[in-house]
């Protein structure tokens, strides 16, 4: 039965109204950037950049986009991330895809690539020119979506390095390994970065120059208190133990067999373990040295860990041996 004057409008409905509702109903259910998440899930229903959205409130989507973003606005309504409804996250400039198979990348873990540079730069200008040396060793261990590595590559590839170093990757879980093989291809640089399936180390019994990891870190007991956010995020990639640093004291374990000489390790950790993770690699790896960076928040998010002060010394002052 046709109800007259109930035919729909010939355009749709405009940005304004949409914004207006989907900011309503996400601050109704708690969100805590209803109007950031709103605009951005409008953007991707109507293939519009949020700066477009934002700009232009009065222009209409058509239903189908509309529709779009109502099922989206639902989804957050229940607490799903905005970055696994949208499918992408940005992280350190590029984009990545993401999706339950793995952690979304946090803004944070752009201080451990950064370092993870700097490390790699001292160490390739400390060799001075010395052309038959072999590639610096580099693996990225519980890689995730892959953000390290995608990130870390492209640092090093603008700087013309990749032929002076070899990448690695691992992860226990293969739906993450598969993720990050997606995110190496969309990036081309699935013939730089090597995957391979391990619980921490890949099994061959190489040495590694830099070792990288944001393995899990929170407590077990702090896992069910976290936003509801994380509760969509694999709890394999976030349960670090009873005290949250289980997992990286595996890997501390392993690194007087499988860290070179002078190589260090570059380990995210939570911003109150920065006297745990000294107590660790104290533990672990007595005689070792342990220094920790603060990231933008001033708080402690990742520690160096090598043999000695010289490995974990900051990478800029050996840069400067290019003069
Ligand atoms: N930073 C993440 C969080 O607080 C934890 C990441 C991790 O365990 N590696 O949710």
């Amino acid at each position: 039965m046709v109800v007259p004057g109930a035919e729909a409008p010939a355009s749709g409905p405009s940005v304004a109204d949409l914004l207006r509702e989907g900011i309503d109903r996400l601050r109704a259910a708690g969100t805590e950037r209803p109007r950031l998440d709103s605009e951005l899930l409008l953007g991707q229903a109507a293939g519009l950049e949020r700066t477009a959205i934002v700009a232009h409130p009065e222009r209409t989507v058509d239903r189908a986009a509309a529709a779009a973003y109502e099922a989206a606005i639902a989804r957050r309504e229940r607490g799903e991330p905005v970055a696994y409804i949208r499918g992408v996250k940005e992280f350190f400039g590029l984009e990545l895809h993401v999706d339950a198979r793995a952690l979304i990348p946090r803004p944070e873990t752009e201080l451990l690539v950064e370092l993870a540079a700097r490390q790699a730069l001292g160490r390739l200008a400390a060799r001075d020119g010395s052309a038959a040396a072999e590639p610096l060793r580099i693996v990225d261990v519980g890689t995730g979506s892959g953000a390290i590595p995608v990130a870390l590559s492209t640092a090093l590839g603008a700087g013309g390095l990749l032929g002076a170093v070899r990448i690695m990757a691992t992860d226990i879980s293969d739906g993450a390994l598969a993720l990050a093989g997606s995110n190496l291809a969309a990036h081309g640089l699935a013939d730089v970065v090597a995957l391979s399936a391990a619980d921490l180390l890949p099994a061959d019994p190489g040495m590694f120059d830099l070792v990288l990891a944001n393995l899990p870190y929170v407590a077990s007991g702090d896992v069910p208190h976290l936003p509801v956010d994380t509760s969509f995020e694999p709890a394999l990639a976030l349960d670090g133990g009873p005290d949250g640093l289980h997992v990286i004291r595996r890997l501390l374990a392993l690194l007087p067999a499988r860290l070179a000489p002078a190589g260090v390790a570059l380990l995210e950790i939570g911003g109150d373990q920065g006297a745990a993770i000294v107590a660790a690699v104290v533990a672990v790896l007595p005689g070792w040295a342990c220094r920790v960076e603060p990231d933008l928040a001033g708080l402690p998010r990742v520690a160096l860990v090598a043999r000695d002060q010289a490995g974990i010394a900051a990478g800029p002052g050996r840069i400067a041996g290019q003069s």
